[in-house]
């Protein structure tokens, strides 16, 4: 079973099926569920969701499609344009599979915290932000006293 793609800006109203939507600008992607349900699967674009690969022709998808809040509870994966269906999972996996989730998130945050913590600490340590108050002050003390002038 395959699964066509367009690229698009805006998703449209009308979701067809068999097709995913694509929008670059927005960071998202939508489909209607391949078991035939009709609901729609969002899956957003980001480093903690879901990750696009196009290579000109098909594109694939990771992680699977998990729709555990849909009735139909399908799992797929969308590789190469294909899908391919995964089994169900039991509650355990479901559980086990959202908590993984929820630590990759955790870590990819924590990470970017530091980044920036890092950042800040050597901006000091390189004197930086001193140097940039003292310029700061200067400037006041000048435009102060040319007021007075
Ligand atoms: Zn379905």
């Amino acid at each position: 079973m395959l699964l066509e793609h367009k690229f698009v800006e805006f998703i449209p109203e009308k979701v067809k099926e068999g097709l995913l939507y694509i929008s670059i600008e927005y960071c998202t992607a939508i489909h209607k569920c391949v078991c035939g349900c009709g609901n729609e699967v969002v899956t957003p674009l980001s480093p903690t969701e879901w990750e696009l690969k196009f290579n000109g022709k098909s594109i694939t998808l990771h992680p699977s499609m998990g729709n555990w809040n849909f009735e139909c509870r399908s799992h797929y994966w969308i590789r190469s344009s294909k899908i391919e269906f995964a089994g169900c999972w039991s509650k355990k996996e479901i559980l086990k599979g959202r908590a993984e989730d929820l630590n990759a998130k955790k870590f990819f945050y924590n990470n970017e915290r530091n980044e920036v913590k890092d950042a800040l600490i050597r901006l000091i340590k390189t004197g930086f932000i001193n140097q940039a108050f003292a310029f700061i002050k200067k400037l006041i003390n000048f435009i102060l006293k040319n007021k007075e002038i």
